[in-house]
């Protein structure tokens, strides 16, 4: 072989490797939408056009398509849930019920055809279309829908809907009819009873024609700026006609968004990068100041973000004031405004963090809700702490910014409402179960994964997560394989027991006997334990016990370095002896995980000697 051809080789070589991507195949919709805007019926007629692709082995002889604003009728799956469940959303509770006619949402389809011949055959089902079709969808072929429709914006009741509590007229998302997702684990048909969503990576073509005087804020880049304006295009044309159409353009995205207001005000702000975001606000007592303070916090935000977990992949994002709380969408997010400055960013973080966990990486949130809160909240705590570190945000930084879910979930665990992650999160039975497991067992998920492999490896693995599922649709499964392969540990144990169980953990040091410390596992779920010896002269001495199903070992760990470790504890044992260099007369206590970071339920039997209750004390 002539060096040439071993340098092709070996490029090729590296190719490979660089673009070593998980093969799974993934459904592709493209579409293009022409929206007509009644401002009077609130109501929206639409022309879609979807290029719809099959990239499944399967072939498809139904389609369906979610139709949202259905749920906003009376004895709708989400009405009906939303008043039974027995501690309800105060935002939704009974106001569907009460809706009149005229507020109440629809998605009516008036026809349908696939690749230019009519489909006579669907039904609508609650917030599921059903289209049988005529000529079925082969594998890896792509087909044409076009579809008319006319839906009707609802009274705001949660996340879409007009006038908003604020007094922004529309905030409209999950409005048009949106294809299904079908996936090596089938279609995807939930009913929507106002939680989570599940879409297709594709692009959208929207054009929105209404009054002129709307100024409208969204998912995708405005190809018409210069004849809209109203911050847009530096150039504002000289007279607008009664109507105007908006049209937007958005590529790699699973959603469209948009919002529409008269008094809207825009800040636009280009990094220094050149990424552009955007701000759109009712000015007023409650929102100026606190608005026009938020770009330069949120471009270093940007800069943190693009830095620890992966390059923001879009050229834009607009923070709109609407909807109700917050809730994200490609390049965009709807978050109330009249709020003060530290919940003004905290909201705009959370929301913005999720165009990393759910904007670029898709995983199905019905299923793994906490994937897309628990990884965003714990992004959107390192960022906060970051921005109090920075000074950006009042507040004084913590060494560990996630202790605070940690102990959280540890008080939850005492409840007995606590279901396991694996619950699908439209069927918690409470809302307050669905919200620790998603948002805060979530976060704690990454802390324990953390502790477990240490910090190196875990940053390192947050990053190749990005980089090699970005514009997919993770599963749990898939982020597992990341982390044991950036640090060589096995890790499908603590997935098992830490998403598919509640058992809780439990350590306990129970005594020395001699050079030796006994330890016991009471809890369901086994660890491996970082051990802390601190000596009656302060020297600190530290001893790392592997868990035997890891077949390895934690290495570069900032919050616990430079330690021994012992032969792995086999899970199967329920208590362990660890021999140390020091004699129990040389020690001041010996402590489980100093660090806090582990979710011990019980830590009042982490330390030896144990510390004397108050009422031994005054015995
Ligand atoms: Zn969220």
């Amino acid at each position: 072989m002539n060096r040439f051809v071993i340098a092709l080789l070996l490029g090729l070589i590296n190719c490979i490797g660089l673009n070593a991507q998980p093969d799974r195949w993934q459904q592709a919709a493209n579409y293009k939408m022409d929206i007509d805007f009644n401002i009077k019926k609130h109501q929206l007629s639409g022309q879609q056009t979807l290029e719809y692709t099959n990239n499944s082995p399967d072939t498809l002889d139904k389609v369906y398509y979610h139709l949202y604003f259905n749920a906003f009728k009376p004895g709708s799956d989400m009405d009906v849930r939303s008043r039974s469940i027995i501690d309800p959303d105060p935002r939704v509770r009974d106001r569907i019920v009460k809706l009149q006619k005229d507020e109440q949402g629809f998605q009516n389809i008036r026809s349908i055809k696939m690749n230019g011949k009519k489909v006579d055959s669907y039904k609508t089902e609650g917030t599921i279309l059903i289209v049988d079709l005529k000529e079925p969808i082969l594998p890896h072929s792509t087909v044409v829908f076009d579809m008319e429709f006319l839906a009707q914006i609802p009274q705001q009741i949660r996340r879409t809907g007009r006038f908003n509590s604020e007094g922004i007229e529309y905030s409209v998302s999950q409005w048009y009819p949106k294809m299904c997702n079908y996936d090596y684990q089938g279609w995807h048909t939930d009913q929507y009873i106002g939680r989570e969503f599940y879409g297709i990576w594709g692009s959208f073509d929207v054009k929105i024609t209404l009054p002129s005087n709307y100024i409208v804020a969204g998912t995708g880049l405005l190809q018409n700026k210069d004849e809209i304006g109203y911050g847009y295009s530096d150039n504002e044309p000289e007279s607008r006609p009664k109507r105007l159409t908006w049209h937007f353009k958005a590529d790699k995205v699973h959603d469209f968004v948009w919002a529409a207001d008269p008094d809207y005000k825009q800040i636009a702000h280009t990094m220094k990068d050149g990424t552009v975001l955007r701000f759109f606000y009712q000015p007023g007592p409650k929102t100026t100041d606190n608005w026009t303070k938020l770009p330069p916090v949120m471009e270093e935000v940007f800069n943190f973000a693009n830095k620890h977990f992966g390059p923001y992949p879009f050229s834009q994002y607009s923070f709109i004031q609407g909807g109700d709380g917050g809730m994200e969408y490609p390049m965009a997010t709807l978050i109330t405004g009249e709020r003060k400055f530290g919940s003004l960013v905290g909201v705009s973080v959370h929301e913005l963090m999720h165009s990393w966990y759910q904007m670029v990486l898709g995983s199905n949130e019905l299923l793994y809700a906490w994937m897309d809160e628990g990884f965003t909240e714990y992004a959107s705590s390192e960022v906060m702490n970051h921005l109090k570190n920075v000074g950006l945000l009042d507040g004084n930084a913590v060494m560990d910014p996630h202790i605070a879910s940690v102990n959280n979930y540890i008080e939850f665990t005492k409840t007995g409402l606590e279901e396991p992650l694996s619950t699908h999160a439209d069927h918690f039975n409470t809302n307050r179960a669905y919200g620790m497991a998603a948002y805060v067992k979530g976060e704690v998920f990454l802390e324990q994964l953390r502790y477990i492999i240490g910090d190196e490896a875990f940053n390192r693995g947050m990053l190749r997560y990005y980089n090699t599922w970005k514009f997919k649709h993770p599963n749990p499964n898939d982020f597992i394989r990341i982390m044991e392969k950036v640090s060589g540990i096995q890790l499908d144990w603590f997935l098992r027991y830490f998403v598919n169980t509640t058992y809780t953990i439990d350590y306990e040091v129970v005594e020395m006997r001699g050079k030796e410390v006994i330890l016991r596992r009471n809890g369901g779920m086994p660890m491996p334990i970082d051990l802390t010896v601190i000596l009656k002269s302060g020297e600190v001495k530290r001893y790392y016990i592997p868990l035997d199903l890891m077949l390895g070992i934690k290495s570069e760990d900032n919050t616990f370095n430079g330690f021994t470790a012992s032969s792995p504890w086999h899970w199967v044992h329920e208590s362990f002896s660890i021999p140390i260099n020091e004699h129990p007369s040389e020690i001041n206590h010996v402590q489980i995980d100093v660090s806090n970071r582990m979710a011990d339920v019980d830590r009042t039997n982490n330390l030896w000697p144990r510390p004397m209750k108050a009422k031994e004390i005054y015995k």
